[in-house]
């Protein structure tokens, strides 16, 4: 399978970009080359794709059925009694319909944390999108959950192996409140002795820090350090209440911040640091959350939050410029995930959007990567290949409908 797209713009030059399987295998001029399928590029720019790199892709099947209400009594009252609820079928179709709106805005990959691997992996492969999905840790200090947790993630690092090398598997232990301490001590030792990656939340909320302090005289990243979870495998989500000798101490051990603005601010969690996560050598990515917290999942939106919320939290309009915030929306997260992706490049992975430069946001186009930062939604992506595969074309992707349909299913099946 290869696609050859015609005539399209490559960082202000007009190119010829030829995929061969599922690599971008030559820029620059198609002459004598042929192609199963090819792509008119005129008036369209190629774009690597969005990495979203913190989601829990199922819950857009509660997208808006609880706003407006505290981090805990969001969780207590409306967000975990729901879930008790759910069946793998439900997580089927809550992550296609978070698939079809990731794909329709420009994203190929995501990180993700959610119950029912099998039902977040089959939509995945059915989408034929990339992602990191793990096994789900939260034992609330209950011995029999923690044995149930234990024997799950054991039989899925087995049974994910049936699944195409664009899902990969890892641990996702949800954060030092749910996950008792031997739990968090197994996902280390289980990690290591498996080279996984290791999902989890850090550090969200003020409670968290005083609660860790209270119960373990740390706070969460020095209680983490003291299980030896603190390594390089692992991705921390919002790593907002730390301090900067704990943003060191991260960067040391080579961690990763994942940076969630709109679901920060929403949530009003607080607010992560950016510019002082990177001077202190922290590699940061961006991802959306799940839609219950943001509500939509369109990265483009995601990276002009984070760009706005550091300029306006620092008052300094300089802070987070646009190159340096796009670059924690697509490269970051890939690299983080050893892909060799989130770039355009001979030999990357063909993994690429193009944006439709006739679109009005993209016009009069004094600065491509500006404008899709500042300026850019969804309707601007007219074309998404993840792996060499078309997975939109014209703004449309196959069995959009359907996907749709099913989603809206879900008002029904979850009235209050
Ligand atoms: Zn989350």
């Amino acid at each position: 399978m290869s696609i050859l797209i015609q005539n399209v713009q490559h960082e202000k030059q007009v190119v010829d970009v030829f995929i061969d399987g599922n690599t971008i295998s030559r820029i620059g001029s198609d002459e004598g080359i042929s192609a199963d399928t090819i792509i008119d590029g005129n008036n369209k720019a190629i774009l690597p794709t969005f990495h979203n790199a913190h989601h829990h892709a199922a819950m857009a099947y509660m997208r808006s059925y609880a706003d407006d209400v505290e981090l805990f009594t969001w969780l207590d009252e409306h967000i975990w009694p729901l879930e008790a609820t759910v069946s793998e079928e439900d997580v089927y179709h809550g992550t296609k319909l978070a698939c079809l709106e990731m794909i329709k805005s420009g994203t190929t990959f995501f990180n993700d944390m959610y119950w029912y691997f099998h039902g977040t992996a089959r939509a995945v492969e059915e989408m034929g999108m990339r992602a990191a999905l793990g096994a789900v840790f939260i034992d609330m200090g209950d011995a029999g959950r923690r044995a149930t947790n234990r024997e799950m993630a054991q039989a899925l690092l087995e049974e994910s192996k049936q699944y195409s090398d664009r899902i990969s598997f890892q641990l996702g232990p949800h954060a030092i409140y749910t996950v008792s301490t031997e739990a968090l001590t197994w996902c280390a030792e289980f990690a290591g002795e498996h080279q996984l990656m290791i999902h989890t939340h850090l550090s969200e909320t003020k409670r968290e820090v005083d609660d860790c302090l209270k119960e373990h005289g740390m706070r969460p990243v020095e209680f983490l350090d003291s299980l030896g979870l603190l390594a390089p495998n692992l991705t921390a989500a919002h790593c907002i209440w730390i301090e900067r000798d704990e943003m060191e101490l991260m960067a040391e051990r080579g961690v990763k911040a994942l940076h969630c603005p709109t679901s920060n601010m929403k949530l009003c969690s607080g607010k992560f640091r950016f510019r002082d996560a990177q001077a202190a050598g922290l590699q940061v990515a961006i991802g959306t959350d799940g839609a219950a917290s943001n509500n939509n999942l369109d990265m483009s939106e995601e990276i002009k939050m984070a760009a706005l919320l550091e300029k306006h939290f620092t008052g300094d309009p300089t802070a987070l410029p646009a190159p340096t915030v796009w670059h924690a929306g697509t490269r970051s997260a890939a690299q983080m995930f050893n892909l060799n992706s989130g770039f355009i490049a001979e030999g990357a992975l063909a993994d690429c959007m193009l944006v439709d430069l006739n679109n009005e946001r993209l016009a009069p186009g004094h600065n491509l990567i500006a404008d899709m930062v500042y300026s850019a939604d969804s309707s601007c992506v007219d074309t998404v290949i993840c792996d060499g595969k078309i997975l939109m074309q014209n703004r449309h992707v196959e069995g959009e409908e359907e996907i749709i349909a099913k989603g809206r299913e879900f008002k029904a099946k979850f009235r209050r």
